[in-house]
């Protein structure tokens, strides 16, 4: 009867404790009840290891607001980074095509000058007088810097140059001083404008719209140009495996955006997945080491739970992420060992046609053998090659 007593003595306890912690009352209102957990604003992390010492920043290096034809705010775009637990991103509206400002200005009819119009209607070369666009083009990167400065985020200034899909493609120019100095009705010379302001330039989405991944004229000039610095492996829920080689071959960096016009909660956080990502891997989380790491190649391209890069790279990633451990030893002959993900990632092991998941913060045991070394792939990681996985090997000796 006492411990019932106690037991329900403690319940009671622990029932109003949890009740006086889930909400409290409003300073101003005497009837109003605030909920305490609308406060617990949280940051989801997607938790990976230093590699070769470099620290791995998470970045989104192609986004768009209603300041192009995206559907939010910079500022928006700063909170949702900062929620998906992105340590950089680009904001990368067009230079060309504002799709809202049309909209826009018709609501402000009588402050707008006598014989403006916007005209945005299409993303093609128009002349810049043509264009129709009345705002300031670095608008939007100074909206979102007002917030990054508060959320410890960095943020790249960037352009998307845009045109047509088929004959030339999309550029993203990353570290623009001056977005309104960008344009120019040639393509190449937009691109160059932008790298005399020190621009990086990536390549987007070049398979899209397209009916194969042939290099067509145009990127065969930026190449020769030494106009192109990196290219997305993935954009979206677009993958180009060709690409992977390409980028190797023309020493591009390798990246994975999310090229986001909608929101990542729809678009990614409701299907459970993490956003796109280009993982940098930087001396420190600054800016200039950003842009060092890119210069140098040093990325990764994480898209859907698949990661694509130089072989090097990908083999030292997957290797920083797993810790083994001997559980122990048999006559000195065989091995239990365990092989642990201590990180976010979910890797698929591949063991002689035999798919083993390697689930986030899981452990899987494994028997090795002093006669045998057991090779395995890793699906999901894509290196330079005919749609090539890395291989890797749990020998005896190893551990
Ligand atoms: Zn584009
Ligand atoms: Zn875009």
């Amino acid at each position: 009867m006492k411990k019932l007593f106690l037991f329900a003595f403690a319940f009671a306890a622990s029932f109003s404790a949890a009740a006086q912690s889930i909400y409290y009352q409003d300073k101003n209102n005497k009837d109003m009840m605030r909920h305490t957990m609308r406060n617990d604003v949280l940051r989801n992390e997607f938790i990976l290891p230093n590699v070769n010492k470099y620290m791995v920043l998470k970045s989104d290096l192609h986004i768009h607001t209603i300041y192009s034809d995206g559907s939010v705010t910079p500022e928006y775009r700063v909170q949702e980074a900062w929620t998906d637990g992105l340590d950089v991103i680009a904001i990368t509206d067009h230079v060309e095509y504002r799709k809202w400002e049309g909209q826009m200005i018709s609501f402000l009819k009588g402050y707008v000058p006598e014989g403006t119009k916007a005209v945005n209607a299409g993303i093609t070369g128009k002349a810049a007088d043509e264009r129709g666009i009345l705002s300031d083009l670095n608008l939007p990167v100074r909206e979102a810097q007002r917030v990054a400065d508060q959320s410890g985020l960095l943020l790249i200034p960037g352009v998307e140059i845009t045109r047509d899909p088929l004959k030339v493609g999309h550029y993203n120019a990353l570290f623009v001083k001056d977005a309104n100095t960008v344009y120019d009705a040639d393509p190449i010379v937009s691109i160059k404008n932008a790298r005399e302001q020190g621009a990086i330039i990536i390549q987007n989405h070049p398979g899209w719209r397209r009916k194969d991944l042939e290099i067509i004229d145009f990127e065969k000039q930026v190449y020769e140009q030494n106009l192109i610095d990196g290219v997305e492996i993935m954009n979206g829920g677009e993958f180009y495996p060709t690409v992977v080689s390409r980028a190797s071959e023309k020493k591009l960096f390798m990246a994975a955006n999310t090229d986001i016009h909608s929101t990542t909660s729809k678009d990614y956080v409701a299907v459970g997945h993490q956003r796109n990502m280009t993982l940098i891997l930087a001396k420190e989380k600054s800016l200039e080491a950003v842009k060092e790491a890119l210069q140098a190649r040093r990325t990764l391209a994480y898209s859907f739970g698949s990661i694509a890069g130089e072989e090097q790279l990908v083999r030292d990633f997957f290797q920083a992420c797993i810790k083994y451990e001997t559980l122990f030893e048999k006559d000195k002959k065989q091995r239990r060992v365990r092989m642990t993900n201590p990180t976010s990632m979910h890797f698929v092991l591949n063991f002689g046609g035999n798919p083993v998941q390697l689930r986030p913060f899981t452990s899987r045991d494994f028997n090795v053998s002093r006669d045998k070394e057991v090779v395995f792939t890793v699906e999901n990681l894509w290196i330079p090659g005919e749609k090539k996985h890395p291989e890797f090997r749990l020998g005896y000796h190893l551990f």
